[in-house]
């Protein structure tokens, strides 16, 4: 996979034009949201098994799915920014004087950050000594991360497995536009997306067929919904890539 640079119409041409940055930074957050939805519906559709929580589940996948399927600098990429994100959450939560929401369903955005670290350096810990440096892996953790990441890589590289890609096999996901783009964010968050979808039906062959839904949801935030067996990518995300 290729990590676009895609200069868009109509919002190009706007003056608040985005820069090549931010246009990455948003593809690869809306690649990590994608993947870790795609782990709640590989979750509820396979019936698997979670031992602990499911958010973290969703997050493992994410790492171990982008550890197969791109390229070294596009996967760097991804997960740096992803856990740059979750970094970002927690220093404007703190800014912002919120409490810690230790109540919450997903880990502390903080945690998230180091877990996604941590599991990249684990992939390939040799190759990836110098990110986990940089990114103020605190060496306790680092020590622990092959062994972590070997239990990722054994719990979702079976599933992954299972649906390797056929080419007989046709697309499994299909993308429904609901709302359009409101903003040149929410565009580079629309066609990160096209493109990805794309990508994993050229990279996977899953038992089942799933919807990929792009909307206006009132708040920045993706879902997975069991009932429909749909996932949702909100516009609003673009938001949370661009604050
Ligand atoms: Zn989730």
């Amino acid at each position: 996979m290729t990590l676009l640079v895609i200069c868009l119409t109509p919002f190009a041409a706007q003056s608040q034009s985005l820069s090549h940055e931010e246009q990455d930074y948003i593809q690869a957050n809306t690649i990590f949201f994608t993947y870790h939805e795609l782990g709640h519906a590989l979750i509820d559709l396979l019936r698997l098994p979670v031992f602990g929580q499911e958010e973290d589940a969703a997050d493992v996948l994410g790492v171990v799915l982008s550890e197969t399927i791109n390229n070294e600098d596009d996967n760097e990429f991804i997960m740096l920014a992803a856990a740059d994100n979750f970094s970002y959450m927690a220093q404007t939560a703190q800014q912002e004087g919120y409490e810690l929401a230790f109540w919450d369903l997903h880990g502390l955005d903080l945690q998230r950050y180091y877990t996604i670290l941590c599991l990249h350096y684990g992939a390939d810990p040799d190759r990836r000594k110098g990110i986990a440096d940089e990114q103020e892996l605190p060496e306790a953790r680092q020590q622990t991360c092959p062994q972590e990441y070997t239990l990722a890589e054994e719990s979702w590289g079976p599933i992954l497995d299972e649906a390797e890609f056929r080419p007989d096999a046709g697309p499994w996901l299909t993308l429904h536009v609901v709302d359009q783009p409101r903003n040149e964010a929410q565009q580079a968050v629309l066609s990160a997306l096209s493109v990805e979808v794309d990508i994993l039906n050229d990279s996977l062959s899953p038992a089942f067929a799933l919807d990929v839904l792009f909307g206006q949801c009132g708040e920045a935030n993706a879902y997975y919904d069991p009932d429909s067996a749909q996932i949702t990518i909100c516009a609003e995300l673009a938001e949370l890539f661009t604050e």
